[in-house]
């Protein structure tokens, strides 16, 4: 635990302090600089006292865990309204390659009401882990971060993974900052890429930096452990599921009761996206060569008569053609549909980071040296104004709509 020090001779009740800090914590008592508990050691009167009278002492703390007794790849296994998040399932299929490149167990780790466990159980098992770890009780019924986290805080305590990776939605971004918290081990939130020395067994976890303009590889603290991170959800490919694999359950007791988590689901009010990129599996994307936004109608018609989404380059987004929530790269979604139709759009570098994995892509680009084309499975060179209702026309006729 740090301490805030404050020099009685040297303080000469300047005040600077009082100001410079975020959170209200200084204030004078008798014409003297005085702390109260409101104080986060973050250091900025230190650094406004004239008079140096203020000094942060910071305790190290030693590091006493044995890393060698933590073994095995864990996943947070999420689910909502009824169904497994599919980025789990990416997550058990990428989680197989770290495991095996260390020599370790793939595992589940599975929260929920009984009726949920018995289901999802048999599907964490069919997608590849060997070992579920669970805890069922009504308490865990629904994603709550009190019970979630006291539910994985004591099962990794207990059964010390090397990795734990959790999905980069709404729930495993939550969950997993409390969790690594509590458990004073890193997270690197976000990523984008995964990979592990096998020697060391450190995990490399790849994520965009400093607004995308590079992509950073981190290693947490060596010291420390578990390993974790958040994986952003299409990053990975769908492994294959197998039912008849088999599994061992272990299961263990939630040590919390209703009364003790602070909060309550009165109603599931699902979210008003309109735009679901993720889950689409074919995508229609119009970039800068649409010229402006009357240009995405026929990106939208073609959209509409092949049931596909519609995405966008940032160029587009940035100049106000399209919401950002149609915005497909490194700084937007990352997605991969069975088709990505990409309208006049060059394929820059950040655009392919968040669509290069697509099963197919087919690009509409006047430019024949558009870079677009080298990851294109189909190429159609000319304007797209003319190309894309051409193509609306045939898939319209070919699909009865
Ligand atoms: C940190 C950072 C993060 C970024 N993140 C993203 C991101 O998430 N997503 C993203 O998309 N970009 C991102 N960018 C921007 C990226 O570098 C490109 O600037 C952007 O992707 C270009 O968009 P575009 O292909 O639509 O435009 P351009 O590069 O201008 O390409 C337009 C294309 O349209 C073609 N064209 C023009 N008219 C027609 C026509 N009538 N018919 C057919 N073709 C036509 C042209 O030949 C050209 O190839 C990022 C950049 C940085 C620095």
């Amino acid at each position: 635990m740090a301490r805030l020090l404050i020099d009685k001779d040297a303080c000469t009740g300047c005040e600077s302090c009082i100001s410079a800090c975020p959170f209200g914590a200084l204030s004078m008592k008798e014409g003297i600089a005085a702390v109260d508990e409101k104080c986060t050691f973050c250091g900025a009167c230190v650094d406004v006292c004239p008079v140096s009278a203020i000094t942060l002492e910071k305790e190290e703390k030693a590091v006493t865990i044995d890393i060698t007794a933590y073994k095995d790849v864990w996943i947070f296994i999420e689910h909502e309204l009824g169904k497994i998040g599919s980025v789990s399932f990416e997550l058990l299929g990428e989680g197989r390659k770290l495991a095996d490149a260390i020599g370790c167990k793939l595992c589940g780790m599975l929260f929920g009401d009984k009726e949920a466990v018995d289901k999802f159980v048999k599907e964490a098992i069919a997608y590849g882990a060997e070992k579920v770890y669970v805890m069922e009780s009504p308490v865990l019924k629904q994603y709550r971060t009190d019970s979630y986290a006291k539910a994985a805080v004591d099962l990794i305590r207990k059964y010390k993974p090397e990795i734990v990776l959790y999905g980069a939605t709404t729930q495993g971004r939550d969950f997993a900052g409390t969790v690594a918290t509590t458990i004073e081990a890193g997270l690197t939130a976000d990523c984008t890429g995964l990979d592990i020395d096998p020697e060391t067994k450190f995990l490399k976890q790849t994520r965009p930096a400093f607004g995308g303009n590079i992509m950073a590889t981190i290693l947490d603290y060596p010291n420390y452990r578990p390993q974790m991170s958040t994986v952003r959800p299409k990053v990975f490919a769908m492994p294959q599921r197998d039912d008849s694999r088999k599994g061992e359950i272990i299961r263990e007791t939630l040590q919390m009761t209703e009364d003790q988590v602070r909060t309550k689901v009165l109603e599931f009010i699902k979210g008003t996206e309109t735009v679901n990129l993720a889950d689409a599996e074919i995508i229609v994307s119009g970039g800068r060569g649409v010229g402006g936004p009357e240009g995405f109608k026929p990106v939208r018609e073609l959209a509409e008569v092949l049931g596909a989404a519609v995405g966008s380059s940032r160029a587009a987004v940035d100049s106000g053609w399209i919401p950002y929530e149609h915005q497909v790269g490194q700084t937007g979604r990352t997605v991969r549909p069975k088709i990505y139709i990409a309208c006049g759009i060059s394929g820059a570098i950040q655009h392919q980071a968040g669509m290069k994995t697509s099963d197919i892509i087919v690009a509409i680009n006047k430019d024949p040296e558009a870079p677009i084309f080298k990851i294109a499975a189909f190429g159609i060179v000319g304007d797209l104004f003319t190309v894309v209702p051409m193509l609306t026309q045939e898939f319209k006729k070919r699909l009865g709509r």
